[in-house]
């Protein structure tokens, strides 16, 4: 949605405006205010509403969500809306739509809606509410700010209106814009669906594609996530088969380039540069989706635990259950072993409750044993191997057997006997 000002006046004056879906769909409910720069001292000022640093992936994430259902969020337009933290200090207005995404920001923080009421003392007239257009008279310079509803969700715009300046107005430098072709979840490196296109553009204030913009391309994969929580380098991908970083827009205005998801799963950021326009940033997000979490059980245990990746239980739901299958069968045979004479059991191990390691993490991909984004754990990244506490030595024979009966034969999966190399049996699936 976007509110355009027809007119700008110097010294004040009437200003109209105009506020339009991007698709051309009806707006809904729509309500308009014109909030002045300053006001009073215990008003929140818009620059409030900049982007804290912190948040700025927060931030970008609601940005990246609204962009997709194909709205178009104007701030000022002497200020483009960027992804992340504005350029040039520039005012910073969401509103984002109710049940998308993360939300760890204030929403007071982008709404201001706590002082609006106390600056519409300072409009004169708010008789447009519900009409598309509206005429404000107005002496200071501010921002025009129109709520409304499209589809059944509520949106807002914004535009700048500047009062008293003279001459005119900075030109809107171009900016570079990354599509992605696909939307959703990449799977890491080597698991098949692991790579997309980017299309690339630079457009002018206009809209317009322009050719022959050389836009630089940088990767950079954010640390702490998918599990990781272990930092460092983390790998980030690659553009284009042969690596290259930058690319020229075409006579059709795009440049189109292939992004290869690295095999270590988490978002990566994609950052597009080309000289004076403004930069653009598009966050994707590598992984195996639908892994959930192994719930505790009165029949296993969840060893393995390590604060670099501290959620390493993550399996396909099946793999869980087969799982929850195996230490319950392998409960009740421990209950008949331990009724057997002492001069058969010998030192023989036979514990009732299995001691399950490492699955896989979060969102798959390696799983770096050795902290290196390089995998030991081969088969750990698709949330259908586990490790199972089955020790080395002779001890441990029957109980191992036991496992592999169960798991082979009944459940028809795969057991690696690593217990002499890693001392434990590895189940997969
Ligand atoms: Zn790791
Ligand atoms: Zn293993």
């Amino acid at each position: 949605m976007t509110a355009t000002p027809n007119a700008l006046q110097a010294g004040g004056g009437s200003v109209s405006f105009v506020a339009s879906a991007a698709d051309g769909s009806a707006l809904e409910n729509i309500t308009w205010q014109y909030v002045p720069d300053s006001v009073g001292a215990d008003s929140v000022p818009l620059a409030a509403a900049r982007a804290p640093q912190s948040q700025a992936g927060a931030i970008r994430a609601e940005v990246r969500t609204a962009l997709e259902r194909g709205d178009v969020y104007t701030l000022r337009p002497d200020h483009e809306l960027v992804k992340g933290r504005p350029a040039g200090g520039g005012i910073f207005f969401v509103k984002l739509p109710v049940g998308a995404g993360p939300k760890p920001l204030a929403r007071g923080l982008l709404q201001p809606a706590a002082k609006t009421s106390r600056n519409a003392a300072a409009v004169a007239g708010s008789a447009c509410a519900g009409s598309t257009t509206c005429t404000e008279t107005v002496t200071q310079t501010g921002s025009m700010v129109v709520q409304a509803t499209i589809h059944g969700q509520a949106l807002s715009a914004m535009a700048r209106v500047q009062v008293g300046a003279s001459g005119p107005r900075p030109p809107i430098p171009p900016k570079v814009v990354i599509t992605p072709a696909a939307t959703g979840m990449l799977a890491p490196k080597g698991l098949g669906g692991d790579y997309e296109v980017l299309d690339i553009s630079v457009v002018d204030s206009a809209g317009a594609r322009l050719p022959g913009r050389t836009v630089t391309l940088t990767l950079k994969a954010e640390e702490g996530t998918a599990g990781h929580a272990h930092t460092g380098n983390k790998p980030p991908g690659a553009v284009d088969a042969q690596g290259e970083e930058s690319v020229v827009t075409g006579a059709d205005g795009w440049a189109h380039v292939m992004y290869q998801a690295p095999a270590v799963s988490g978002a990566v950021e994609v950052h597009g540069t080309s000289d004076s326009a403004t930069a653009a940033v598009d966050t994707i997000e590598v992984g195996v989706a639908g892994l959930v979490a192994l719930a505790p059980g009165a029949t296993y245990t969840l060893i393995g635990w390590r604060a670099e990746h501290p959620d390493n239980h993550f399996g396909t739901p099946q793999m869980l259950a087969d799982l929850r299958a195996l230490a319950d069968s392998l409960s009740l045979r421990a209950a008949v072993y331990a009724r057997f004479p002492d001069s058969i059991r010998g030192t023989s191990r036979f514990p009732s409750v299995l001691g399950i390691n490492d699955i896989s993490l979060t969102l798959g991909g390696v799983f770096d044993l050795d902290l290196n984004w390089r995998p030991p754990h081969e088969d750990h990244s698709v949330g259908r191997s586990a490790d199972l506490d089955v020790r080395r030595g002779t001890d441990d024979d029957d109980y191992a057997a036991a496992v592999q009966t169960i798991w082979e034969v009944r459940l028809h999966h795969r057991v690696g006997d690593e217990r002499s190399s890693r001392n434990h049996l590895h189940a997969s699936f």
